[in-house]
């Protein structure tokens, strides 16, 4: 039945009422005694202790307003309700559960439903399939840093003991910069070994209660010779007390690392990096505000994105490689928490935010 159906026969039931109750009532006034005169009618009616218009409404208005809620719950809400439950599974575990066939719904709701049915297990299969497609690429990428893990460092220390050598001045030069150049290649697959291993959740994390304010000195003391070195201004400025936060110090030691390097990285000389940490009820929020570059508009959703680099940041710094944003992303989720950046127009600067809950 469909529901243009439903409430055509609505309204036949609801006449068929009005006119059953008209011939009920001049029953009634047959049986009147004192006759069925209009005198003797009138009296009755007037002599009755409810007035009869509202007697007449009440009749009438309960038998149809019954059988529109039974009707209307039987055949609209219940089945919308089957499909609502199905629909929050969905949203909630990317799961689809196959609505069951809607016998004796309006038709409208069961094409909605099988609709629905269609669109979800399509949305399910594309799913699935990119799961599979970035496990095949992480196996991938994992087994290809673990192969080249190995020779690359043979290569490293092949070159360092060169280095201490009897050598000219331009093969010092020369085995120097090789020197450099492998540092960076093992650095590399080092990062794409602790992307694998964070993406396949198989990285334990070591989660213990500290203040991150400690942590954010450390790393900001480290980083003081370089914001130096790159004539751009650096200061830390700690909230008033501890802020505690349930992490693994070590990775969250590599996100700061990664938004600080950044934001000096990305900053031409005579610009400033400021660090700030405060607490905002529940959470704990580290900001690293720069006057660089800027993240231009197009890019802005990218940014996280896997080896994404911007196009100002590629002109201005040929090197980076697009993966820390991505890991560190990856890090602060793990811990519950949020990263995110504002950036106004391009040269004005940018703003990291890495919020995190507060352990106390
Ligand atoms: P990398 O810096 O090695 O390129 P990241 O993943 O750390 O990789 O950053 C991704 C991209 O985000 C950068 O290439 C750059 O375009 C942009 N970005 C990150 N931090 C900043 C910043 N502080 N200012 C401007 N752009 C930034």
């Amino acid at each position: 039945m469909s529901i243009r159906v439903f409430l055509a026969l609505l309204i036949a039931f609801s006449l068929a009422a009005i006119f059953s109750l008209s011939f009920f009532a001049l029953g009634l006034i047959a049986l009147l005694p004192g006759g069925t005169s209009a005198a003797n009618i009138s009296a009755f009616i007037e002599g009755f202790p409810i007035p009869v218009e509202i007697l007449t409404f009440i009749s009438i208005s309960i038998p149809i307003a019954f059988a529109f809620y039974l009707g209307l719950v039987h055949l609209i809400v219940r089945p919308l309700e089957t499909i609502r439950r199905a629909m929050e599974v969905f949203a909630k575990d990317g799961k689809h559960v196959e609505l069951p066939p809607l016998e004796g719904v309006p038709s409208e709701i069961r094409e909605f439903a099988q609709v629905w049915n269609d669109f979800a297990g399509r949305v399910e299969a594309a799913h699935s399939r990119d799961m599979e497609t970035s496990r095949v690429k992480s196996d991938f990428i994992s087994t290809a840093a673990h192969q080249l893990r190995t020779p690359l460092t043979g290569i490293r220390w092949a070159l360092e003991a060169l280095e201490k050598e009897q050598l000219t001045e331009s093969q010092q030069l020369l085995i120097k910069s090789a020197v450099g150049k492998s540092h960076d290649l093992v650095a590399i697959v080092g990062t794409l070994l602790d992307i694998s291993s964070i993406e396949s959740g198989k990285y334990a994390y070591k989660f213990a209660e500290s203040d991150i304010q400690k942590l954010i000195g450390a790393v900001a003391t480290d980083f003081a010779p370089a914001a130096f070195q790159a004539k751009v201004g650096f200061r830390y400025e700690p909230g008033p007390e501890p802020l505690f936060v349930q992490i693994d110090s070590e990775r969250i030691k590599w996100v700061l690392n990664n938004l600080i390097e950044n934001a000096i990285r990305y900053t031409p000389e005579g610009g400033n990096v400021r660090i700030t940490s405060v607490r905002m009820q529940d959470r704990v929020v580290v900001q690293v505000h720069d006057t660089g570059i800027g993240i231009p508009q197009q890019d802005r959703n990218n940014i996280f994105e896997r080896f994404y680099r911007a196009g100002n940041a590629i002109t201005k710094q040929n090197q980076g490689n697009g993966l820390g944003l991505y890991i560190a992303r990856t890090i602060v989720k793990d811990h519950k928490g949020e990263l995110t950046f504002a950036s106004n127009q391009e040269g004005v600067g940018t703003t990291f935010t890495l919020s995190l809950p507060s352990a106390r």
